[in-house]
């Protein structure tokens, strides 16, 4: 068998397991790799490794958006993570998603609807697909693309503050009516989360469709 991520050959004693729990391998050393996390305290909300008693992205962000109820995270942006990422986003390897789908671990059933984040018509002309919705077909996981953006530029080059007074980057497609998520548990997936605004603008917009809940996954922590 042939690993997913750094094509060689598995040995098949020591991954026995995996390969009966797979139909598509992953070696134990890039496993390894790849679930490795910076050591050190976390933010309870947002993951960020903490320097200090208070995360600064979530003040800012409690200051300035209405939040989630919770943020669950699978991978840490960090070495080997985000060479995975590298190659998945920009050297168009899209096979990669089913990698990336091996580490979700969320109980997709205690939604109503996941909803990934979009990315712009330009962005899709140039990878060719949406990553993050991707990863989701590779997992199996239903998903509707309720957003879409025009923003083709990348979001982490601006700054906070700067970012607070532009127009939110992200609209609801004209087919959904107010009332299809009214009470309903929703699930808004990224695939890095950095500072956290992108989703919270996303968010933004699903809240005026009066979701009785709405938790966010995303992939990776910066
Ligand atoms: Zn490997
Ligand atoms: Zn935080």
């Amino acid at each position: 068998m042939i690993c997913l991520y750094c094509h060689s050959r598995i040995r098949e004693e020591a991954d026995l397991i995996t390969m009966f729990k797979r139909q598509k391998p992953l070696c134990m050393p890039c496993r390894k790799k790849l679930s490795l996390w910076r050591p050190g305290e976390r933010c309870a909300s947002c993951h960020r490794l903490m320097d200090r008693d208070e995360c600064p992205d979530c003040r800012f962000l409690a200051e300035n958006y209405r939040r989630p109820g919770k943020i669950m995270c699978m991978m840490d942006y960090t070495g080997e993570v985000k060479m995975l990422f590298h190659r998945y986003k920009f050297t168009k390897d899209a096979a990669l998603s089913e990698v990336i789908a091996m580490f979700l671990k969320c109980r997709f059933g205690e939604y109503d609807m996941s909803i990934p984040i979009p990315v712009s018509a330009a962005r899709m002309e140039e990878r060719g697909y949406n990553q993050t919705s991707m990863v989701l077909r590779a997992a199996k996981v239903p998903y509707r693309d309720i957003l879409a953006t025009d923003k083709a530029e990348r979001q982490s080059e601006h700054s906070r503050r700067a970012r607070l007074t532009a127009p939110n980057p992200f609209h609801l497609k004209d087919d959904w009516a107010v009332s299809s998520l009214a009470g309903k548990r929703v699930l808004v997936v990224d695939d890095i989360y950095t500072t956290g605004i992108t989703v919270h603008q996303a968010l933004e917009k699903i809240y005026t469709l009066k979701p009785c809940a709405a938790d966010v996954l995303t992939f990776s922590k910066a």
